[in-house]
This record gives C-alpha cells, sequence and structure tokens, in this order.
C-alpha cells in the first residue's frame, strides 16, 4: 500500500518561485508597518502542490491513527514552545491585542489533544447486525476510508484558529491536506505549516498555498472535499463549484447571532457576557453578539450597565506579552467600512449612539459602539456586521424575543439569559440556530465534543467537534463479508420452482404481520 515520499512539500515562502512572482504584502492594521510578504501562487503553482500532497496520503493513512496522533503531538508541541513567535504574527498581521491573539493557542492545544486523543475511537470500523433472513451468512461492517485531498479554505479574523478548526481532524482521518488561509493574514499559518514540513520530520500532508480569490479557486479545482469558513457570499459560489464538480463542500458562514436577555437574569453577568461576546477580537468573529433582546422590565438597567463596562475597555494594539489593551483593531479597511455604514444606516433611520460611533483617527480602530432604539430595518440587525457594534432592543416578552431572534437569514448561534433552567431550555431549543448558550456567549465552539454549524444561510454541515469533525473527512465503506463459505446464494441462477416458493414462503413467515398471514392464509 506504500507509496514514495514526496520530497518537499512548498509551503508559503519556500517554494521554488519565479523571481517575478507577485507577492502579497501583509500589513499591521492597527499600525499601518510591514509585517511580511507570501507569494500570490497561481493555479499550476496550487495544482503541483496538491500532486505532492496526494503522493503522501496512502501513506500517512497507513501510519493509522496512533502514528498520525504521534506527529500532530509533535506539531502541537512545536507550537507551544515557539508561541511568542506565531503568537507574534498573528497579533501584527490582524493588529489585534495580545490577549485576543494568545487565544488563538488555546485552540491549536484543544482541537489538535481532542482529536489526537479520540480520533482512533472516532475512525474504528463499525460492526453492524444483519437485517433479514437473506443476510443470515453476512457479516457487516462499516470502514471509514479518508478522502485523498481535503482542502481547507479560511477567512482573516483568526489566522491561527481559524485553520486549527479543521486541519486536525481532516490529518486525523488520514487525509493530506491542502490549506489557503485569507491573503490578508496568512503568515502565522504559513509559519506553522512550514513547521510542519520543515520541524517536526512529518510525512508531507500538509500544504499552505498562498493567495486570493484566484488561488483559492485552484485550491476548489484541485482537492477532494472542501471545507470553507467565509462570507455567504463566497461560500454560495463554492458551493456552486463543488456541487458542479461532485465533490461535498462544508460550509460556515456568516452570522447574526442573537442575545436575549430575560428579566430574571444575571444582570452583571449578562452585561459582562455581552461585551465579551460583542466585542472580543473586536467583535469580528461569526459567532459575536450582533443583536441584543432585552426583556422591557430590565432594559433600562441593563443598557446603563452595558455602557457603563463598554466605558471600562482599552482598545489598542499593545505589545507582544504586555496584555495591555482587551481589544484592537478591525483587521481591513473594507470591513471597517462596513461598521461605519451600518451606523451611519441606523443613525439615519432613527438610533441613537450611546458611547463610540466614531472611528478613530489612525490605524483601522472602531471603538465599541453602543445603539439603542434600533429596529429591524436597520442593515445593524439585518446584515452581519462583524464589529464592534453592540445594538440594543427593547421586548415586550419572551415570545416577542423569540421571533425577533428568528426573523434573521442566519443561524449560526445566540444566548439567551435566564435564572431558569426550564426557561432557558424552553426559549433556547425555539431559537434557530446550530449553536445556543444558556448564560453564556460564543461558549458552543469551544466545548469540541459537540458539532459546531450553522442553520439557514449560515451554512452546510458541521464543521467540526465531536465524533463528526474527523468522520466527515472521510467516506463510509459499505463492507460485507460471507461467514461460511457457500458455493451458492437462494436468489442466483438458476431460478427454480423449489427455490422459489421456498424463498416465498421464508418472505411471509418472516416478512409479514399476523399469525394467519404468516402461515399462508389471507385474512379475510
Ligand atoms: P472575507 O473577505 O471576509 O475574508 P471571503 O469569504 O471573501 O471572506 O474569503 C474567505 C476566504 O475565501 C479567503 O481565504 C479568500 O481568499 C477565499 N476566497 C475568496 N473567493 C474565493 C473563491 N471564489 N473560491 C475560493 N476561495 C475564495
Amino acid at each position: 500500500m506504500a507509496t514514495t515520499r514526496a520530497a518537499v512539500v512548498p509551503t508559503a515562502g519556500t517554494s521554488a518561485a519565479p523571481a517575478d512572482r507577485k507577492q502579497i504584502a501583509v500589513t499591521n492594521p492597527a499600525t499601518g508597518e510591514a509585517v511580511g510578504a507570501v507569494p500570490d501562487q497561481t493555479a499550476a503553482e496550487v495544482d503541483a502542490l496538491a500532486q505532492t500532497l496526494r503522493a503522501a496520503q496512502l501513506e500517512w493513512e497507513d501510519l493509522g491513527p496512533r502514528g498520525r496522533a504521534r506527529h500532530l503531538l509533535n506539531w502541537l508541541n512545536w507550537i507551544v514552545d515557539n508561541s511568542d513567535h506565531v503568537l507574534g504574527l498573528v497579533h501584527r498581521e490582524a493588529g489585534k491585542s495580545w490577549g485576543d491573539a494568545s487565544i488563538e493557542l488555546m485552540v491549536c492545544v484543544e482541537v489538535i489533544n481532542y482529536y489526537a486523543k479520540r480520533g482512533g475511537k472516532f475512525l474504528a470500523d463499525e460492526r453492524r447486525s444483519i437485517h433479514g433472513p437473506a443476510s443470515f451468512n453476512k457479516r457487516l461492517r462499516i470502514l471509514r476510508r479518508p478522502y485523498q485531498l481535503v482542502g481547507v479554505i479560511t477567512p482573516w479574523n483568526y489566522p491561527l484558529a481559524m485553520q486549527m478548526m479543521d486541519v486536525p481532524g481532516a490529518l486525523m482521518a488520514g487525509a493530506a491536506v491542502l490549506t489557503k488561509p485569507s491573503e490578508v493574514t496568512p503568515l502565522a499559518w504559513a509559519e506553522v505549516v512550514r513547521a510542519w514540513n520543515e520541524e517536526i520530520d512529518a510525512p508531507p500532508v500538509l500544504g499552505c498555498a498562498t493567495g486570493a480569490g484566484e488561488t483559492g479557486r485552484a485550491v476548489i479545482e484541485a482537492v477532494d472535499m472542501i471545507q470553507f469558513t467565509g462570507s455567504t457570499r463566497t461560500g454560495r459560489a463554492i458551493g456552486i463549484r463543488a456541487a458542479e464538480r461532485l465533490i461535498p463542500a462544508s460550509l460556515e458562514l456568516g452570522g447574526k447571532d442573537a442575545m436575549i436577555v430575560l428579566s430574571d437574569a444575571d444582570l452583571d453577568r449578562a452585561v459582562r457576557g455581552a461585551v465579551w461576546g460583542g466585542l472580543f477580537n473586536a467583535g469580528q468573529s461569526c459567532v459575536a453578539v450582533e443583536r441584543i433582546y432585552v426583556e422591557a422590565p430590565v432594559y433600562d438597567e441593563f443598557v446603563h450597565r452595558l455602557v457603563a463596562e463598554v466605558g471600562r475597555l482599552r482598545q489598542g494594539h499593545d505589545a507582544q506579552g504586555a496584555f495591555a489593551a482587551d481589544y484592537g483593531a478591525m483587521a481591513t479597511v473594507d470591513q471597517l467600512a462596513i461598521v461605519e455604514h451600518h451606523v451611519a444606516d441606523a443613525l439615519a433611520k432613527g438610533a441613537r449612539v450611546l458611547t463610540g460611533g466614531r472611528r478613530a483617527e489612525r490605524g483601522l480602530f472602531y471603538p465599541a459602539t453602543v445603539l439603542v432604539d434600533v429596529d429591524h430595518s436597520m442593515d445593524c440587525i439585518r446584515e452581519e456586521t462583524f464589529g464592534p457594534l453592540l445594538p440594543v432592543m427593547r421586548v415586550k416578552s419572551e415570545e416577542e424575543a423569540i421571533a425577533l431572534a428568528n426573523d434573521s437569514q442566519y443561524g449560526l448561534a445566540g444566548s439567551v439569559w435566564t435564572s431558569s433552567p426550564a426557561r432557558g431550555r424552553r426559549v433556547g431549543r425555539r431559537i434557530e440556530t446550530g449553536g445556543m448558550n444558556i448564560n453564556n456567549a460564543m461558549t458552543n465552539v469551544f466545548q469540541f465534543p459537540l458539532p459546531m454549524g450553522g442553520w439557514k444561510q449560515s451554512g452546510i454541515g458541521h464543521r467540526f467537534g465531536g465524533p463528526n469533525g474527523v468522520r466527515k473527512y472521510t467516506r463510509q465503506q459499505a463492507f460485507v463479508s460471507e461467514r461460511i463459505p457457500l458455493k451458492n446464494e437462494m436468489h442466483w441462477y438458476p431460478y427454480t420452482l423449489a427455490k422459489g416458493a421456498l424463498v416465498r414462503r421464508v418472505l411471509r413467515l418472516t416478512g409479514t404481520h399476523g399469525w394467519k398471514r404468516r402461515l399462508g392464509r389471507t385474512p379475510s
């Protein structure tokens, strides 16, 4: 089964590039400083990379889950040993606060350990009991064989963690993996892929293609299955192309998560949850709190405390290791423009800004902004903002909160805040989302045994979490073998009257209902 090991997988920055090749410059959005550059790889280069990855896949699969886990754990050790270096790239290429950048290491540790430990169990052959007398001599199993080459395309908001949610599961499944990070923040990911190929003596089954949409398109053409995270617009285009190629696509797309604060909620906790859930990473998370519905009896108090809590936050791009800022810059000019547009649209339609509401003079900073008097005609409630906005609406009842939360094209996650577990369950289960948090925000994503995925326009399939986070990268093989070697089967040729009559009798006896019919009589 073994194939030859491919020599070196060209990762970003290490491939033999033509001298005149286009580079993509990466700048720190907080300071405007250059952070690095990556090659803008062509379709031909992506294709060549795909071939080397494919060539190494069978040998990788043959290592078995334990052998593969060993390499993943070596990789994790390297990442932790070099975390200042790697997180430094995350910090600068995305303009984050050091605290926001640091959380990405947690995802590496948790996801790799989760799948390295459990991958073998999730991939084990499954036995099934036979059904029906015709199968009496059969032994039934389900085998799981990986797609040979999986593509993973990610956006810019978590340069390391986005890929890390998908890649360990795909590698554990035995697939080779062709990744493409965002052209906005490719450096940290390219560096950990380089480490896989150059630092830990791992088989060359992980590659990194760098570039923008064209490079991403080439990845779709080269792989057998695609995992995509990003905008609903690009996800739809990828889904269409995957359908044309007849390859599966797992899509994790936009979100507009609602937070419902009921009148019996612990307001201290709810306010802190709203602030972290809405503003972590400057609000640039698909599962961020994007709109808040508060029951009338506690609305005024909630808003008052929310504004005070937001006022205590520190925005900035602190020094590496400093933990001196809470949240950082917006990653791109375009994203900042969306936030500005959502605020302008809300103000034009009658909303009020209680704090924030105007971009900073320098750097791509937008301050945390609380909006009130908002309604469902406004873009800040209907469209994904992906920024530090907290629009708050007063609701009369939990029924109204449920109706408004569900009045959205998106269905990624959400939260309900209440001191009554029964109320939390009752309201939470009626929200049309793939994830639900009671008295917490975004935390469903970090519960690795649970599936993470979106409903409605927020995606198709589940992204990661639990057994499916490995199995989705495999194909089920229905594996049938004979228990006792027989010369012939009842339904094989030649057909005879005697065999026909016997089959009919057995079918009637074992497959029909009511004793008279079983014994061959048709009840009158
Ligand atoms: P964003 O602009 O917010 O990053 P996108 O959904 O446009 O969101 O991009 C997410 C990822 O998809 C990025 O890595 C991007 O380069 C890639 N991408 C963009 N267009 C395509 C496409 N047509 N096919 C494949 N990948 C694409």
